[in-house]
């Protein structure tokens, strides 16, 4: 097995990963909140946690990966202060609430599967599994980890040694200091870090989904179905643990805060965070309005594949800023990329020697923490490379097992000829000469709007120091 590393955000280091198995891999992501659409921000997520399940298998591990869907009332906030997404959600478009969550869910796979991700081996919606989450609740009152108070039970972080289990000593403090100030007063609680496990008394008097419990009717808290779902289907223990960067605190910290409790050993080894997808106007966000998500940058006319190639060229570690314009020049370079392809010819016998010593070389790069730009440039290194082209697209082929770019079949594409359509020709130039015009009477939305409407229908317009040129796409 080779060599496989990667930052735990337990450790706060870069470690070399040993699964409790040898060669098998158990994984647990946290899934989507299906009261809106997912936008690229969350994609951002997935497409990062994708390329480690295909990193690890490229490395020879057998991997195992659950994943759940957020279907149940999602507050914003323990203090149950927040609203219930779910039941807003419902509110906004009419529905009932178990319809908003089939058609966001679909909505969600929909834009997953998209940008060539593998789905995880189960799916499970929360509300699947209401009896694991009291069975849980239930043990940890039975073990003194958790009381009613105000019929609602409350996780009680004072027993534990180390809540802040993510966190530097110096951090500890802060935090500390900070949850003094930020969390909303809740009196029932002991301390300011409890958490709510079961509710029963909601500010919500039309809370949608209820059930019963031995507490009342209710329903489970913020972090409780991701340890059950974990554990109803990967047992008592789980290799990695993945989520974005703002899942750490409170989500993460508090579901091993209940798992470890509940379990009486540690829980999970590894922890894989990736960062946000930002916007200029800082992060993204479901409940901001207008949601960018991949189906948009489809409907505009941009691959959802180019949007992966867009998120492989950045460490998953560092925040990446999206813009339209960083996405145009993306596309130039895919296309470029592709055409580079597209011109191998399948002649002359594999080299096989070439073959593994571009295979060591990409399995250092997605094994050292994930870095997958430097796998990106040794596709382009292999392109460039002093051997035949059968040997280039048997490496090709062998990188887009990780990288599931699709780059023989869009190459494929390039050589069916498209022929143009004069009537299309004409509606071009014409679009042309009214952008330019727009451009020049400093009307720069009815610019963008043209260009956009050029590549909804397939038309790409480049702006080049010998005017605009055009291409179909
Ligand atoms: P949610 O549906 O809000 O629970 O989010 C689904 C996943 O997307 C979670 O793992 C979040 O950590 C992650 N996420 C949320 N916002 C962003 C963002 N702006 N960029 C990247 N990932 C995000
Ligand atoms: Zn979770």
């Amino acid at each position: 097995m080779a060599n496989f590393k990667f930052y735990n955000t337990l450790t706060r280091t870069i470690q070399d990963f040993v699964p409790r198995e040898e060669g098998k891999v158990s994984m647990y992501t946290c899934g989507p909140t299906v009261y809106h659409y997912a936008h690229i921000g969350n994609i951002r997520t997935y497409i990062m946690q994708d390329v480690l399940v295909k990193a690890l298998m490229y490395s020879g591990y057998d991997v195992k990966r659950v994943m759940n869907i957020t279907d149940v009332g999602h507050l914003s906030s323990d203090a149950d202060t927040g609203e219930d997404k779910m039941l807003a959600g419902a509110k906004r478009e009419h529905k009932s609430v178990m319809e908003i969550a089939k058609y966001y869910t679909d909505a969600f796979f929909a834009d997953f599967d998209a940008v060539g991700n593998k789905r995880p081996d189960i799916v499970e919606p929360a509300t699947n599994c209401i009896s694991e989450f009291i069975h849980m609740v239930e043990v940890l009152l039975e073990k003194g980890y958790a009381y009613v108070a105000g019929g609602n039970v409350y996780f009680d972080t004072s027993k534990l040694d180390d809540y802040y289990v993510f966190s530097s000593d110096i951090e500890k403090e802060q935090l500390q200091v900070g949850v003094r100030d930020d969390v909303e007063e809740d009196t029932n609680k002991k301390n300011k870090t409890d958490f709510v496990l079961w509710f029963t008394k909601s500010k919500f008097e039309e809370q949608a989904l209820k059930w019963d419990s031995p507490w009342g009717v209710g329903y489970p808290g913020w972090h409780i179905e991701c340890s059950c779902i974990s554990m109803k289907h990967l047992g008592e223990y789980i290799d990695i643990h993945c989520g974005g960067v703002d899942n750490i605190f409170p989500h993460h910290t508090n579901e091993i805060a209940q798992s470890e409790s509940y379990l009486g050993h540690e829980w999970c080894k590894y922890w894989f965070h990736s960062n946000h997808l930002n916007d200029k106007s800082g992060k993204m966000s479901k409940s901001k309005g207008a949601i960018l998500t991949v189906s948009v940058l489809k409907e505009k006319g941009y691959d959802p594949l180019v949007y992966r190639f867009f998120c492989l060229q950045s460490h998953y570690r560092k925040p990446l800023e999206f813009s339209f314009e960083a996405l145009d020049n993306v596309t130039g370079a895919f296309n470029k990329l592709i055409k580079k392809i597209a011109e191998l010819k399948d002649e002359g016998s594999v080299d096989n020697a070439v073959v593994k010593e571009f295979e060591d070389k990409f399995r250092d790069a997605i094994s050292n923490d994930l870095n997958t730009s430097m796998a990106i440039t040794l596709l382009y290194d292999i392109l460039k490379a002093d051997t035949n082209d059968s040997t280039k697209l048997a490496v090709v082929k062998n990188f887009d097992t990780v990288l599931s770019l699709d780059l023989i079949g869009h190459a494929a594409a390039v050589g069916e000829v498209k022929e143009v359509d004069p009537e299309l020709e004409a509606y071009v130039l014409d679009a042309i000469e009214k952008r330019a015009a727009a451009k020049k009477a400093k009307d720069f939305a009815t610019a963008d709007a043209i260009r956009d409407e050029l590549l909804k229908k397939g038309v790409e317009i480049k702006d080049t120091r010998e005017g605009v040129k055009w291409q179909l796409i």
